[in-house]
């Protein structure tokens, strides 16, 4: 069965297609600077020989349909398309589902419908991925279509912890609520730490912390998200590449006052200008960490923020969830730096939680535990793949029971 992932962004649009009986990747790529000069396609296949083959493009595309038929000629030209043909379903990443899709949900007229409404709780994201829906319901009319949503997961958070102390009638207006991202992720990585600990999900209480360049924590009670980090936008919770996570809402009114900015000029500071980057200059955690081993003292500083946050979270989470059976590790900075790991959990030996030195520093792509015999708590690190997630979301509802 081949379903093929689209994760449709406002100005770039990425495949992956998967052969779910064999778990392999068979394509995928990346169309980026839609609508911009000097777009790119970066493109890899696999060939006959199980040899993995990439080509990187120009393209001028205009907007997403053309960029659509940008990869259909590449998958062509690189005798992929038959794989394409036997496509089963295409599953879409929906970033906003609002309280109206707790579930990854078949995509029809009425639900385009419901999208176009809960669109405006995240207008930077919803609408281009409706466009990566539109374009490819035209191309594939016959090809059952499935949206997967960054917040359906979270969707089990009970009311006290997804209200704001704010006016109610903000809430039942206006949607004003906490929802949570990250959520296919997080609840792949949970899946997979409970395969690795041996043990049914529905027994397991985890901590998750997703920590790429967007970030944020989980706590999940016997297999379901009981709290989150980011809130009614990805901006709230952990410090991030370049979003600040969480601040004195008075803040903002605060920084309008003292710099003349709009409030959107302000809504981009938090968005883009903060985090990380705000702190030192940078993003990367990788140039993070060079720097700081070079005495840099605004990017050490960026550091110690990034993980006293983390921490943080971690004793919240902790109080909330009463006993935990593993903290996992993921994404970019979560699955690569020993030292992040290591800082985040110094001084947590009270709480049950203590790395061993050698186990942390080990890299290998393989899920393991990284806690010292001393640890009550296992510590994980486990690779996300929030693409194979949501074709697997996909596989369960267009073939549900269905072995791959
Ligand atoms: P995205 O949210 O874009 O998917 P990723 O999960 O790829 O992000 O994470 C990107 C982050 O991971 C960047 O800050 C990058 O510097 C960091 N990262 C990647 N490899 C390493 C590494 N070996 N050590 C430390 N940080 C790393």
């Amino acid at each position: 069965m081949n379903i093929l992932v689209i994760n449709s962004g406002s100005s770039s649009l990425k495949y992956e297609l998967f052969d779910m009986a064999r778990r392999e990747v068979l394509t995928s790529g990346l169309v980026e600077r839609i609508g911009e000069p000097h777009g790119m396609l970066h493109h890899r296949w696999r060939t006959e020989n199980g040899v993995t083959d990439h080509l990187d493009r120009k393209v001028d595309v205009a907007d997403h349909r053309e960029a659509l038929s940008a990869v259909s000629e590449v998958l062509r030209g690189t005798g992929t398309f038959e794989e394409v043909r036997r496509l089963r379903a295409i599953g879409h990443r929906v970033v906003h589902g609002g309280e109206s899709f707790q579930a990854p949900t078949l995509i029809d007229q009425s639900v385009i419908k419901t999208l176009r409404e809960v669109s405006r709780l995240a207008p930077l994201h919803n609408p281009a991925n409706l466009l990566g829906i539109e374009v490819c319901l035209d191309a594939f009319p016959n090809v059952p279509q499935v949206a997967v949503f960054d917040t359906a997961f979270h969707q089990s958070i009970p009311a006290h912890a997804y209200h704001y102390a704010l006016p109610h009638q903000l809430y039942t207006e206006h949607q004003v609520r906490r929802y949570g991202f990250h959520g296919t992720s997080h609840a792949f990585v949970a899946k997979r730490a409970a395969e690795y600990l041996g043990r049914p999900l529905n027994q397991v209480n985890m901590i998750t912390l997703h920590l790429g360049n967007g970030a944020s924590a989980a706590a999940i009670a016997r297999g379901r998200s009981i709290d989150t980090s980011m809130g009614m936008t990805p901006l709230e919770g952990l410090v991030m590449g370049t979003r600040c996570g969480d601040i004195d809402p008075a803040l903002v009114f605060y920084i309008g006052q003292v710099t003349g900015k709009t409030p959107r000029e302000i809504e981009t500071l938090l968005n883009r200008e903060s985090g990380l980057k705000g702190l030192c200059g940078v993003n990367d955690m990788r140039e993070i960490l060079r720097r700081s081993e070079n005495n840099d003292a605004q990017a050490s500083l960026a550091l110690d923020v990034y993980c006293y946050r983390i921490k943080k979270y971690i004793g919240a989470y902790l109080a909330v969830l009463g006993h935990l059976d593993a903290l996992v590790f993921t994404a970019g900075i979560g699955e690569n730096s020993p030292l992040v790991r290591r800082r985040t959990c110094e001084g947590l030996q009270p709480l049950g939680i203590a790395l061993d030195a050698q186990r942390n520093e080990q890299t290998t792509g393989a899920a393991r535990e990284i806690q010292s015999k001393e640890s009550t708590v296992p510590v994980l690190v486990v690779h996300t793949d929030e693409e194979l997630e949501i074709a697997e979301q996909v596989r369960d509802v267009v073939a549900p029971a269905s072995t791959p």
